[in-house]
């Protein structure tokens, strides 16, 4: 880990320790800090040396403090302090959702509860819906959540996933044993959670190319070491599984480890009707067990006579016969994309100015950003009212205008309120160049009044999109019951768009549910909604979800010019 993200590490305990104790101030400030420091561009190390520290927005003299104990000596009291003044699993129970800094210390003072497991003792023994203020509903919450939880434990975001997975690529291919890296399985296929990481090489020397990655400097265990194969733990539980395969084998078990099973059966069984047998070392003929293909794995494709399956379609949703057809959809490229359409500044609870935004998103190769704060609801979000709103627009006309090849749009993420209207009204709205509505509260209202809402939200001819439409939160919170069809029904008719929200813990539409939008003639907006500098890069793991989906340019908005663009939010 850089020093960076172990100092942002720090800041965050720091952070949600003070919000379990209540005290939101310095929750708050320690956790934008985290946020600065975590997207920071410069070694801190170095900031620290230089002795501009404080120069970080965010950073005062406390904070500062913190930081620079931790440099010098590796601890930080500060946190330990807190940890000692709170009970000992109390961070363990803030992993749960639903459960607060409030009702952790009553369970604490009251059950003497300090664990999950000890909650769930607590919870089927019928203790928890005794306590005043419970019920026997919280206490089927409290059980539903502490089974998500378990359930989410075994795999990672695929956002956490992808630096790490790159870092091991880049290092491989410096193995002077390596030919050619690549990596397989649900990362491949940009599924949104990884359970273990698996790289091939092409090599003629196997050995060789597993000395190299066992001494990976990340590398923390080696479970196993082979002549062509190990495995290794990296950080605390990662698993990486290495394969070393002669490069004339390279495409077939790239194909074979990138599954997914089903895809595979699949393509193995129409491979055995052609009289072919398929498996990790290539391609062979039956008959005379001559090797056909195995190279590369456009060549199994197109010698079984199917089109290529891109790795985001191989899951057994019909794209084989599709490939077979040839009606693959050309799908939309990594690179097609120009700009970001949901994104948080300063303004409300971003720790961005504009004018990083408008910098940060040109160094990406980006032509537009849609500045998109929430409302005013949302308080704690620090939403923007009408007139900050209007001053937040001048702010940036003002900077539009010294850029060029670049603009930022003037934008809203306005709250979808309980009766399905809005706290900023149509005078304002009107005025914006790009709306996203979305829903904040009230996910347990049920699946009418969750639709309903959502219906009306998109009757207002003003909004462009709906913003994560389903609110689930990947491995912590189920999307809230809702009738899509009936809302990509209502979005079709008005001409309004679906997000794919790209946060690694949202990819919210979802890939089924992309693609169920696209049946209805629903075009997505992709935005990082982003609070952070660093958070800009997560633009294309929205992509991925639009290609698991199955969606072609045409279907994704940030591909277009910005003046198709606008000719297409003016509906
Ligand atoms: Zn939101
Ligand atoms: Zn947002």
């Amino acid at each position: 880990m850089s020093a960076n993200a172990e100092v942002a590490r720090i800041l965050y305990e720091i952070g949600e320790l003070y919000a379990i104790k209540g005290e939101s101030f310095p929750s708050r400030a320690y956790l934008i800090a985290a946020q600065r420091i975590e997207s920071l561009q410069d070694d801190i190390r170095s900031v620290y040396e230089k002795g501009e520290l404080q120069v970080i927005p965010g950073v005062g003299k406390s904070i500062a403090a913190a930081i620079e104990e931790f440099l010098e000596s590796g601890g930080c009291s500060h946190l330990q302090k807190l940890r000692e003044s709170l009970p000992s699993g109390a961070q363990e129970l803030m992993a749960l959702e639903g459960i607060g800094p409030k009702t952790i210390m009553k369970l604490f003072y009251e059950l003497k509860v300090t664990s999950i497991d000890q909650l769930e003792k607590a919870a089927r023994s019928g203790k928890v819906r005794k306590l005043k203020g419970f019920g026997p509903i919280s206490e089927k919450n409290v059980l539903q959540a502490i089974e998500d939880y378990r359930g989410f434990q075994k795999r990672f975001l695929l956002g956490q996933i992808l630096p790490v997975l790159r870092e091991i690529e880049e290092y491989m291919s410096s193995c002077g044993a390596v030919l050619r890296v690549d990596f397989g399985g649900s990362a491949r296929r940009m599924k949104e959670t990884v359970g273990d990481l698996d790289i091939l090489v092409a090599s003629e020397k196997g050995e060789e190319a597993v000395e190299y990655f066992i001494s990976m400097p990340r590398v923390t265990r080696v479970i196993s070491k082979g002549s062509t194969r190990s495995t290794i733990i990296v950080g605390s539980n990662l698993q990486v599984d290495l394969r070393a395969v002669p490069p004339e084998s390279f495409g077939a078990a790239l194909q074979y480890f990138t599954g997914s099973k089903e895809h595979n059966i699949k393509l193995r069984t129409l491979a055995v009707k052609l009289g072919y047998k398929l498996n990790e070392y290539g391609l062979f003929r039956r008959k005379d067990d001559k090797k056909v293909a195995g190279e590369t794995e456009e060549t199994i494709y197109q010698t079984l006579g199917l089109e290529y399956v891109e790795p985001e379609l191989r899951e057994d949703r019909g794209e084989i016969e599709a490939a077979m057809k040839g009606s693959l959809p050309n799908l939309v490229k990594y690179g097609d994309v120009r700009g970001d359409l949901h994104v948080h500044s300063s303004w409300s609870d971003g720790n961005i100015e504009l004018d990083e935004i408008a910098e940060g998103a040109q160094q990406l190769g980006l032509e537009y950003i849609a500045i998109c704060d929430h409302s005013r609801s949302l308080g704690i979000a620090r939403g923007l009212d009408e007139k900050r709103l209007r001053k937040q627009m001048k702010a940036i006309e003002k900077l539009n205008r010294n850029l060029e090849g670049f603009m930022l749009l003037k934008g809203i993420e306005v709250n979808i309120m309980a009766d399905g209207g809005f706290d900023l009204s149509n005078d304002i709205l009107k005025d914006l160049d790009f709306v996203v509505a979305s829903i904040h509260s009230g996910f347990k209202s049920g699946m009418k009044k969750m639709t309903d809402r959502l219906i009306s939200a998109i009757h207002n001819e003003y909004v462009s999109t709906i913003g994560h439409p389903t609110g689930r939160l990947i491995q912590r919170r189920q999307p809230y019951p809702v009738d899509l069809k009936k809302v990509f029904g209502a979005a079709a008719d008005q001409r309004v768009m679906m997000e794919i929200n790209a946060l690694p813990n949202r990819l919210d539409l979802n890939d089924v549910n992309c693609k169920g939008a696209m049946e209805h003639d629903v075009s997505i907006s992709i935005g990082t909604d982003a609070h952070a500098l660093g958070q800009l890069r997560y633009l294309p793991l929205g992509v991925s979800v639009a290609r698991r989906g199955w969606l072609q340019t045409k279907d994704v908005a940030n591909t277009l010019r910005i003046r198709e663009l606008f000719r297409k939010v003016s509906r």
